[in-house]
């Protein structure tokens, strides 16, 4: 039985807004997460994508916080804009019987406004890196307060792209602050290197059977090549039916060119990447939140964190190459206790990368029928002889198993009680996780070092 957040002893403003925005339940990273924060610990909390991790931070810094002062007590930091977008409306929902002072500072839009807010005084801010650096070296955002820093997606915010404006970050804020990092997966040389940014963090891990989360269907779809992918996936579409589609391409170059050829066959689609404005981008979003776009086809920009209740299904027109990736992806769907499919297109090229995948879960996905068979070219399916192993079936599930959404999904009131998705064939105990991923690491200074800014910059780096 998940415990009541009412046993946390939340304040009368909190239990309102919970009960309004029908949260009543802890999911399970709450319910282990929450008091550790409340005790003032540094923590580094892992769960499944889609279990709540935003609140599990979120409340108990609410519940701490004491509004109106200057210079934020709060920091929460995302490596993209929209996620950053999202988890400040997450504050602003759940604070809004209190007084807390919410601002979110991105990149790709005018100073000015933003700035503006920063200075007429703030309680929380939720950024990305590039943009509240450059508030912080211009001073309008002063860190000498910040009482909590949260990196959310934590291994994304200490990889390569993010860790030099992490370190400069760190060494603004106090020694005193609590550090708390969330993510669905932590690489061993993450864990390893955050060390450094924290003061003897309690460890949370919420377990789940597979890396991914428990409740979403995966599929692999062999093709003979890379022009039957659009072939296939058109096919899967016709199949499938997806509610909404959130379609993972490697470049953004090929977001609008398969965007383009889906949009033939009559489906209205649209795409994001970094070459959109911002403006664009933001357009782009709401418009799929609001379920006005059925399919979008996105880079990894799309990965992480986006919480979108009507993404039924993920498809990667691209196996990722980085195995964290792929979890991230298909994480859009099967979130808050609704079931999801993720459904990945796999050349021989691509191949690989899906044994990686694979391995990194430690499970075999089912293999499904992709349109190399029909035009007869030599696929995977026809050579392995696994590919019956998974599942029984080999051929592809009809879809109307696990779409829908159960009761007590979003706004309901089981957010913990996500059993057991039917059809899941992912269940195997995760395999190398923790496993070095790629590359490696400069070495990090330590909390309080004067870190050298932002040198490095991510390819997909939001800012
Ligand atoms: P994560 O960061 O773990 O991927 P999110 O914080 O984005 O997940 O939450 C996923 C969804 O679950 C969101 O739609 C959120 O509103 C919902 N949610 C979070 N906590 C609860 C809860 N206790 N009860 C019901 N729904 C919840
Ligand atoms: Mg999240």
């Amino acid at each position: 039985m998940a415990k009541k957040f009412s046993e946390f002893s939340f304040r009368p403003e909190i239990m309102r807004a919970l009960e309004e925005v029908g949260y009543s339940e802890c999911t399970p990273i709450q319910e282990k997460s929450m008091g550790p924060i409340l005790a003032g610990h540094d923590l580094t909390g892992m769960a499944e994508t889609g279990s709540g991790k935003t609140a599990a931070f979120l409340l108990p810094i609410l519940e701490t916080l004491q509004a109106g002062g200057d210079d934020p007590r709060a920091v929460v930091i995302a490596p993209t804009r929209e996620l950053a977008q999202q988890v400040a409306k997450e504050a602003e929902r759940l604070s809004r019987h209190l007084d807390v002072r919410v601002v979110c500072v991105y990149g790709g839009t005018g100073l000015g406004e933003q700035k503006n807010l920063l200075l007429a005084g703030v309680d929380l801010v939720v950024g990305t890196p590039g943009r509240l650096i450059d508030f912080a070296r211009q001073t309008y955002l002063r860190l000498s307060k910040v009482r909590w820093l949260v990196l959310d997606e934590a291994d994304r915010m200490l990889d390569m792209g993010f860790i030099k404006d992490m370190e400069y970050v760190m060494s603004k804020a106090p020694m005193s602050r609590q550090t708390l990092l969330f993510s669905a997966t932590f690489p061993q040389e993450i864990r390893d290197l955050s060390a450094q940014f924290m003061n003897e963090p309690v460890h949370v891990e919420v377990e789940s059977p597979s890396l991914t989360a428990r409740n979403i269907t995966q599929f692999a779809f062999m093709v003979a090549g890379a022009p039957d992918k659009i072939r296939c996936l058109k096919e899967l579409l016709r199949k499938e039916k997806p509610e909404q589609a959130l379609i993972f391409v490697a470049t953004r170059e090929r977001t609008a060119e398969v965007a383009d050829m889906l949009r033939r066959s009559g489906e209205a689609v649209a795409s994001i990447s970094s070459l959109l404005s911002q403006v664009n981008r933001e357009r782009v979003i709401h418009s799929f939140r609001q379920g006005k776009t059925r399919i979008l086809v996105g880079t990894d920009v799309a990965g992480r964190g986006l919480d979108i209740s009507g993404i039924t299904h993920v498809f990667n027109f691209d196996v990722p190459h980085d195995p964290n990736d792929y979890v991230h992806r298909v994480g859009r769907t099967g979130r808050a206790g609704r079931t999801g499919r993720a459904l990945t297109l796999v050349s021989p090229q691509d191949r690989p990368y899906l044994k990686a995948v694979e391995a990194h879960l430690g499970i075999k996905m089912e293999r499904g029928e992709g349109s190399g068979a029909e035009t007869g070219g030599e696929t995977e399916r026809d050579r392995s002889p696994r590919r019956r192993s998974a599942g029984g079936g080999g051929g592809h599930r009809p879809s109307g198993a696990g779409r829908g959404r159960p009761a007590g999904g979003r706004g309901g009131s089981s957010g913990s009680g996500r059993g057991s998705a039917p059809g899941n064939d992912n269940r195997r105990r995760r395999g190398s996780r923790g496993a070095p991923t790629q590359g490696g690491r400069s070495g990090g200074r330590g909390r309080g070092s004067s870190g050298s800014g932002k040198g490095s910059s991510g390819g997909s780096k939001s800012s």
